[in-house]
This record gives C-alpha cells, structure tokens and sequence, in this order.
C-alpha cells in the first residue's frame, strides 16, 4: 500500500507514505514510496489508512428485531423483547449476523465480539450459526458464549423461558471454548464467557463462568452498570452497587471487559484503572435507551481502558462502527466541553482500545510492524469530502463515513470500494430482513406482543 497518508494510532502520522504487508503480517511503514519488492502495490492516492476498526460488544441476533419498542427504557426494552427473542432458531441467528458483520465490515470493523445470550431449547446450534456467518465475510470474530439463569421466579428481569439452567450453561461454554477457541497470534476466533447481566444471572453462575475462563484462558464479559435501574435492583437484591458486586464475585481484572458501564462512581473508575479491568462504550445504544452518557474522558485520564461497541442493533439501529467514533466524540464533549475527546482519541477507543478489551493489543488495534495487516482505506479526496483539511477529522466528524476503498483483514480484501467482495451484499442484505421476517412471524405465531405491536 503506498502514497497513503497513514494514521497508525501508536507512533507519528504519516502525510504521504507506505503500509509494506508480508503475508498476514504488516512488515514495514514510513514516509515516501514504498521500497522494491513484496507483492501485490495498492495504490492508496487520495486515502487515509487506519487500522481496522474494532467492535467490542454486539448481539448480531438483535439485527433481526430492530425498530421495536422504540421509546423504552432498557428494562422496559428487555421485557417487550425476551419473548421475540425466544423464537428465533439457527436460520434467524446466520441471517441476522451474516447482515450484522456485513454492516460492520463496510464501516471499517475488521474484528467484532459478539454476545449471544439467548439459547432457546431444540432450534440448532446458534452459537455454530454465527461463527460461520463470520467465517464466510471473512472478519476475525470474537464470539462471547452468554447465558441467563436467573428468571422472573427467581428474582430476575427475564421470564424463565429464556433462561437455563446453570450446569447446562456450563456445560455449553465449556464445549463452545473447546470446539471453537484459537489463541493463536493470527487467530480469527476466540471465544469468550459472557453471563448476560447482574439482573439475569445469579451470583453462583457469574462466579462459576470466571472460574471456567480462567481455567481455560479465555476472557470475560457481562453488561455492567448501564442503566440507574440496574443500580437501584443490585443495592435492593444484593445490598451494593453494580461495580462493588461484581468486585465481591471475583470480576475484576485485566481478563474482564464490561458493557456501557455508564454509571460509575470515582471509586469504580479508580478500581477499573487499577485492575486493568475494560469497558466497551456504546453511546449510540445509551443515547436510544436514554441511559445516560459513559465518563470516557475521565476513565482514558486515569488510566482505565475503553473500547467501543455498536451494542445489538435492536436498542442501536443501523449503527456503523466510524458513527459510533462520532457519537462517542459529541457526548463526551457535550458533557465535558470541546476538548473532552479529540478525533485521535476517538479513533484509538475505536482500535486499540478495542483491541486491548479483547486480550489483543499485540495482535491488532494499530499500525506497526508485527501486527496483523487488518487495515481500512478510506477515500478522502472525494468531491465533498477533501473540503475538510485533516483526513482523521473527515472520518470522525462527518456524519457520513468516507468512502472504504478498501477493508484487509490479515492481508485479505473483504471490502472495495464500499462493496463486500467475500460475499454478495445484496445477498447478505437480504439474509438479514429474510431473518427479520421468519423472527417476527415466529414470534407472533406464539402470540407475543412486541411482534404484533409491528404487524398491527
Ligand atoms: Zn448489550
């Protein structure tokens, strides 16, 4: 890749300079042409180069029920769509997340986590169905194995048919890690532990899963302090705020990566920063859920790492990850003032920080030789665009992303000019309102009200 302005994140940016790429592996970078040799030359005139985007929480099955309830509160969400989340089988499940990862490619995202946590009983290998949808758009995929065991009967949000049972949780992580997980450096798949919720899952579960990640070393997620709801339902069922209860569960730590984690104190922003413990910030999502606006800037001055996430698309419609950067940049800065959080700092959560929520700084997350060639061209000499004279502030101000010349993930083309080229786009497009449908017509057949309130 050459005659590319480069925004490598770690180390100085780069006007006009080349990305030398050996196999799945960046070799080199530096200014002026790029030296003899090597493979395929793209041709980067006219384009900032970045790493590629990092998506550190998702629920891609949530592509299939977006537009509902669209004036609730995250409690009030939960409770309208658990039940249309019970219908969905496997063929909703590769729809929905083959569409999802589609969407995520074309906005730069060349790794996504995900986290699945609704299994319904005897509708297929859901788990199975996302890995593959992920395999055939080709972006590393960090599936999350979540789980819910606390329903209504037991004090939880969620009625109990969506719920397991807690050795049947265990059991399904464990097989999920063992067929699934590659630690290997290249790896475009790890798999990762992921009991939903404070209020879904009870004490023994998130307990036993840090055991059972830690056995196996894998990493650790759950959704932590995103809404006052939550506050108020941990210090009435477990006499302590979200931060505090995890802390007492064994939660924190450089392994552990929490969900929006909005609703912090100093003590649990000191408490993150000291025990390497990371957050994925989903401003999109909070500001759909009204829940409230994360305390990045203060959380990335004392040291505590933040990545961001699009969230389910069902609380975050149509949410790209170079919007998110976006969104993230003017909540920080509509709270704190204009120097909250600059267009670099946005693009590292978006990277690097990712990438460290992940376990996979040395892997990903910047532009350095060693690291994975996982790189987003965009074009930003295009008619309107190349009006704004810093390349980094077009991508992260405007609120239509540029161009993408080009997606590589490990050196390999998933995306050109704004096309997916593993798959067909129309196809997978399609994918994803086919499984929008079959969810839907499930879910009312089994006479649920948010279906209906679609269909009505
Ligand atoms: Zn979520």
């Amino acid at each position: 890749m050459e005659n590319v302005h480069i925004a490598p994140v770690v180390g100085p940016e780069i006007d006009s300079g080349y990305i030398r790429i050996e196999g799945d592996r960046i070799v080199s970078l530096g200014a002026g042409p790029a030296p003899e040799g090597g493979g395929d030359r793209i041709d980067g005139t006219g384009c900032l180069a970045t790493p590629g985007l990092v998506n550190t929480h998702h629920h891609l099955y949530q592509w299939a029920s977006q537009g509902l309830a669209q004036d609730a509160t995250l409690f009030e969400w939960l409770v309208s769509l658990y039940e249309v989340w019970a219908a969905m089988d496997a063929e909703v499940v590769h729809g929905a997340a083959s569409a999802g990862l589609g969407w995520l490619a074309l906005s730069g995202c060349t790794t996504s986590s995900d986290h699945h946590y609704v299994f319904p009983k005897g509708r297929g290998d859901l788990f199975a169905a996302e890995i593959e949808a992920a395999r055939e758009i080709g972006l590393r995929f960090h599936p999350a194995r979540g789980s819910m065991d606390r329903g209504e009967s037991q004090g939880g949000l969620p009625p109990d048919v969506v719920v397991e049972p807690l050795e049947e949780i265990l059991t399904a992580t464990h097989e999920a890690i063992r067929a699934y997980h590659d630690p290997s450096f290249s790896s475009k798949l790890r798999v990762a532990v992921a009991p939903c919720s404070p209020f879904s899952v009870s004490a023994e579960l998130m307990t036993e899963a840090a055991a059972l990640a830690r056995a196996e070393n894998v990493r650790l997620h759950t959704h932590l302090a995103e809404t006052l709801d939550e506050n108020e339902h941990c210090v009435e069922q477990f006499g302590m705020r979200p931060v505090d209860y995890m802390e007492k569960l064994g939660w924190l730590g450089p392994d552990v990566w929490f969900a929006h984690a909005v609703h912090l104190s100093d003590g649990d922003i000191a408490k993150f920063a000291a025990t390497g413990t990371g957050s994925a910030h989903c401003p999109s999502s909070n500001g759909r859920l009204g829940a409230g606006i994360a305390r990045v800037s203060e959380m990335l001055e004392r040291g505590a790492n933040v990545g961001l996430g699009v969230d389910g698309n069902a609380s975050s419609e149509l949410t790209t990850m170079a919007g998110e950067m976006r969104q993230a940049l003017l909540f920080q800065r509509a709270r704190y003032g204009p120097t909250a959080l600059t267009a670099r700092q946005a693009l590292e959560i978006a990277t690097l920080g990712g990438a460290r929520n992940l376990g996979r700084q040395e892997e990903l997350g910047s532009i350095e030789p060693g690291k994975l060639a996982d790189l987003a061209l965009w074009r930003v000499d295009g008619a309107f665009g190349s009006a704004v004279a810093d390349p980094v502030c077009q991508l992260v101000f405007g609120t239509r992303q540029p161009p993408l010349a080009r997606l590589l993930v490990g050196g390999e083309t998933v995306v050109e000019d704004d096309e997916l080229r593993t798959v067909s786009q129309d196809a997978v497009g399609r994918a994803g309102a086919r499984a929008r449908d079959r969810l839907l017509r499930r879910a009312a057949d089994r006479g649920f009200s948010a279906a209906k309130e679609v269909h009505s």
